[in-house]
């Protein structure tokens, strides 16, 4: 079997979704099961009609929900032209838009919007462009089957970023994929969501359909799990910004997650850790190139390419420094951070304490940050009062700057010239952190800083 997952720009319009026909056909003899995202930029009109509806700003909601029923009803009508699959097809997006717009409408009128309802309104992007991929591929004389994935990945319920119970869901996309599959039908599989126990629907992060196909592709022992996506795989750092950005022809497991962690979008990092499990490989291909041969996943590389594999950043977050000179040798500060961090489920990115240990860095998504700050204020309470503690101070927008690469660790002078080449860029370092991992550099910039230390330091390693 050959799992292949599709984002949402391979997903996103006509011609596009022929290319889909087109490999998907081209790989039958592979026995393919299909992940596809929602189409390009739908996820968002979603949140963010939800968000309007909750603002009771009702012509904005009616403005969008016209729009996703026009892109939808607009393909199936470019791409369907049997009258009772085209009747049919119209006739379960409109049923689908319909719930929608009556799940917005329940927002609006208890102007509340939970992280519950806001998976369930997400789901519905997945589920329209995946029910009508399998129309496509049903029309284009391809047996298909259009699988709503919450029936077979369950999740706790944490909604937005839920966890995936691995033993359930393994059994139950087995059960239900590979005789399928063993019938010559292609599975079309929802990306991103999922369901509880009890059958509530569940996201598994933004971007998250990638993890999808690899959970799929894992369960059903996939003899690859291919990405395909709008660029020509993983590059030497993201093409939107850096034009001499350079297509990787392969990278190992800790290398893409790492890549992924610190930005790099092409995949989402939590991708590989089912892949890593079976030792599945995983490819990123280009639909807008299909013959070019991507970037393989895997666990070794046989590559000799540059020891500095990619310079990523991620923008939008926050510098909070808790600052005190009590703060010396006093025990346990640094556990009291993390657990409060803990508790309040903060995304802790980085953490960078200077070695006098009076000054304790620790980087969190800009979206966290209040909540953080709250948190630690509390915790610290006594602690300021006593002036143990100085202050809790915040810095953004900030970014970090990561160049990962798999070797990097006894090869010298990575840090020299990572950091020589920030210096002549007139960047300043805002931070750096301490005891990261043998295959990462990571620091911190201001954010408006940020494209010029990746440019600087890809200029360094790749010229
Ligand atoms: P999809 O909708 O297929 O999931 P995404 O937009 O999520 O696609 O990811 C692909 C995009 O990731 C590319 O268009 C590219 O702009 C961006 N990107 C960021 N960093 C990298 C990188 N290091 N290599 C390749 N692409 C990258
Ligand atoms: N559609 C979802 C998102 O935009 C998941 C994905 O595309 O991977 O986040
Ligand atoms: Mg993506």
């Amino acid at each position: 079997m050959l799992t292949m997952k599709f984002g949402g720009t391979s997903v996103g319009d006509v011609l596009r979704l022929q290319e889909v026909v087109s490999i998907v056909k081209t790989f039958l003899h592979e026995r393919p099961v299909v992940v596809a995202s929602a189409m390009g930029g739908v996820t968002n009109i979603l949140l963010a009609s939800a968000q309007s509806a909750v603002e009771r700003k009702n012509n904005a909601v009616e403005q969008n929900i016209q729009v996703l029923r026009d892109k939808h009803t607009a393909i199936a009508r470019a791409l369907i032209h049997d009258d009772a699959r085209l009747t049919r097809l119209l006739q379960q997006q409109q049923a689908l838009i319909d719930e929608l717009a009556n799940l917005y409408h329940g927002v609006a009128l208890l102007k509340e919007l939970s992280p519950r309802s806001l998976d369930a309104i997400a789901s519905f992007g997945e589920i329209l462009s995946c029910n009508q991929l399998s129309a496509i591929l049903e029309e284009s004389g391809v047996p298909s089957r259009f699988i709503d994935a919450r029936t077979i990945i369950r999740t706790d319920s944490h909604f937005g970023e839920a966890a995936v119970d691995f033993p359930h869901s393994n059994k139950l996309i087995a059960d239900l994929l590979v005789p399928l599959v063993a019938q010559n039908i292609v599975p079309v599989v929802t990306g991103f969501i999922a369901s509880t126990e009890d059958g509530l629907t569940t996201t598994i992060g933004r971007s998250g359909s990638d993890y999808t196909g690899s959970i799929v592709g894992a369960a059903v022992d996939s003899r690859e799990i291919w990405i395909w996506t709008d660029v020509d795989g993983v590059m030497s750092a993201d093409p939107r910004s850096i034009k001499n950005a350079a297509v990787l022809s392969e990278i190992s497991y800790r290398e893409a997650a790492e890549m992924s962690y610190f930005g790099a979008k092409v995949i989402h990092p939590k991708t590989m850790t089912p892949a890593i499990e079976k030792n599945i490989p995983i490819r990123i291909k280009n639909t807008f190139n299909p013959s070019a041969p991507g970037t393989l996943i895997s666990k070794a590389t046989q590559s000799t390419a540059s020891v500095v594999k990619t310079v990523t950043s991620i923008d939008n977050l926050s510098i909070i420094s808790i600052e005190g000179n009590g703060m010396v040798g006093v025990p346990g500060i640094s556990a009291r951070i993390f657990s409060s961090l803990a508790r309040m489920r903060v995304n802790v990115m980085m953490i960078s304490q200077a070695s006098s240990e009076h000054n304790v860095c620790i980087v969190v998504p800009k979206t966290d940050c209040d909540r953080a700050v709250k948190e630690l204020r509390n915790e610290f309470a006594i602690d300021i009062a006593k002036k143990i503690i100085d202050d809790i101070a915040v810095q953004e927008p900030m970014s970090i700057v990561a160049v990962v690469g798999e070797g990097m660790r006894g090869t010298w002078g990575i840090a020299g010239k990572t950091f020589d080449a920030v210096a002549q860029a007139h960047v300043n370092i805002i931070a750096i952190a301490q005891g990261s991992s043998e295959l990462n550099i990571s620091f911190v910039v201001e954010q408006k800083e940020a494209v010029a230390a990746v440019q600087a330091v890809h200029d360094a390693f790749y010229h």
